[in-house]
């Protein structure tokens, strides 16, 4: 960004004493700023006199003992003086008007200096004046140039005297146009926006709109306050603009977690309101089926804590490094340990499970509980997404300079579209299976969270009725 000053070109825009001129306005980093004083009224300042002060010689120097040496030949003659007597009374006469022009000229000569001297005093005040005025303008159209907040302010009369670049974008308005000078409601075609204006110059109160502004094919939500600033005599209008954009996202964001835990929570919720009423009935009349829905109603409530569970994890996962303790350790420890909780179950689904140890140890930086729950969560999919028969393998290799951990199954694979989707929370490729899977939804989305939060990654090379491999790059525990 350049902070260098520089005058606009004109507009044809009106000028009054009060408004401001673009002719004399400045812009600096994208900043526009009308001056508070006319042109005209600048260069009347700037054209006072400044006092006379110089020494000059003046003719009646050299005119004056001329004329005193011309009258003494002059009154010698008349009187008859012989020539000795004439010499003496011109030579007299001359060094009498010499002396006096000498301390005249040595009187004035010291005026001269004085005068200079307080000039000089002068000029450098005020030099220095502008240099500290010129540095507080350029720190604060840097700042305004540096906000991703619009600012522009308006006259008492609505005309643009202050604009910054983030408010030409938030109004869509081009950058390189002139709007200094102008009347907003010429510039902006924003109803919502003229209107806040016109209140908030007529009343004292803060006028706040939404808009939605359309800037070619994009449309931008923006906020928009006008507040009266009574410390500008006459009082001028501030706007202030902000872009909505992220918030609004955010909100999204937030509104579809709810409805997405919502409805997760619902299911089991529902499945266990039934159960239980059947139990009721069935109590009495037929215990082997209440035992059952007993059972059932335990499934579900199991369920219930696995997704609180993982929500909590999830909601760890993504508050990132602070509640991590990243440390030196040994990742196939881990693994081992994630491995004795899923034998059984792979067992009972007549999956092979095995780990195949690395050559050298697998030293990474990562937080113990992160690692394990990266682990046990890729190692459960892969079994939950393999049929009976099938092979679920993890390793270790060197990559990149830290390491990778694989998890590799050969079961019912992820399409090529689905396979960025997958890591969103409670996206699932088979909508139809969540009930009876046992999958919260949200696995693959502390993974990714998780591993970020380790400063590694993760990524899926996958084909349907083929299989998954799941890798996770870590850092190396000697990085450090
Ligand atoms: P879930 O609890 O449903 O498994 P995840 O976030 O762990 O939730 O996974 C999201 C989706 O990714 C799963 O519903 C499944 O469709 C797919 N997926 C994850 N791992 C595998 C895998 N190893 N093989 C095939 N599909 C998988």
């Amino acid at each position: 960004m350049s902070n260098t000053l520089s005058s606009e070109p004109s507009h044809q825009g009106s000028s009054t004493p009060q408004s401001p001129n673009s002719h004399d306005s400045v812009s600096a980093g994208g900043v526009s700023i009308a001056p508070p004083i006319s042109g005209a009224a600048a260069k009347a300042i700037s054209a006072r006199p400044i006092e006379y002060a110089a020494f000059r010689p003046r003719i009646g120097m050299i005119v004056g003992p001329l004329a005193s040496i011309c009258i003494a030949v002059w009154v010698a003659t008349m009187l008859s003086v012989q020539v000795t007597g004439l010499l003496v009374v011109t030579t007299a006469m001359c060094f009498l008007i010499g002396t006096v022009l000498v301390i005249y000229t040595v009187l004035r000569w010291e005026n001269a200096e004085s005068a200079y001297e307080r000039e000089r005093t002068a000029a450098e005040l005020w030099n220095l004046r502008y240099e500290n005025l010129r540095s507080e303008f350029q720190r604060t159209t840097s700042a305004l140039s540096h906000m991703t907040d619009g600012v522009v302010m308006l006259s008492p009369k609505t005309e643009i005297v202050l604009i910054n670049e983030a408010a030409r974008r938030l109004l869509a308005l081009t950058s390189g146009g002139q709007y200094l000078g102008r009347k907003i409601s010429e510039m902006v075609r924003i109803p919502e926006i003229v209107g806040a204006v016109d209140r908030a110059g007529k009343g004292n109160i803060d006028e706040n709109v939404a808009v939605e502004v359309v800037d070619g094919a994009v449309v931008r939500p923006v906020a928009v306050r006008v507040n009266r600033i009574l410390e500008t005599e006459p009082p001028h209008l501030l706007i202030v603009l902000s872009d909505e954009t992220e918030a609004q996202r955010v909100e999204a964001i937030r509104r579809e977690f709810i409805a997405n835990v919502s409805h997760e929570l619902k299911t089991p919720l529902a499945a266990i309101k039934g159960y239980a009423e059947t139990v009721e009935l069935a109590i009495q009349d037929d215990p082997e089926s209440a035992a059952h829905f007993i059972a059932q109603i335990g499934k579900q409530c199991d369920r219930l804590e696995d997704l609180i569970a993982d929500m909590m994890k999830l909601a760890r996962a993504q508050s990132g490094k602070g509640t991590l303790l990243i440390q030196s350790l040994d990742l196939e420890k881990v693994i081992h340990h994630a491995m004795t909780s899923f034998l059984p179950v792979a067992g009972a689904k007549q999956i092979d499970l095995k780990v195949i140890p690395s050559e050298k140890p697998v030293h990474v930086l990562a937080d113990e509980e992160a690692a394990l729950t990266i682990t046990q969560n890729l190692i459960s999919n892969a079994i939950r997404h393999t049929n009976a028969g099938g092979h679920v393998t993890v390793t270790c290799r060197r990559e990149d300079g830290g390491w990778v951990m694989s998890v590799k199954d050969d079961g019912v694979g992820i399409a090529e579209e689905y396979q960025e989707r997958i890591f969103e929370r409670f996206y699932r490729v088979d909508r139809t299976r969540k009930a009876h899977d046992g999958g919260t939804g949200i696995g693959l989305s502390i993974v990714k969270n998780l591993t970020r939060a380790l400063g590694g990654r993760v990524g899926v090379i996958s084909s349907p009725g083929k299989g998954s491999n799941f890798e996770v790059w870590l850092r190396p525990a000697n990085s450090q």
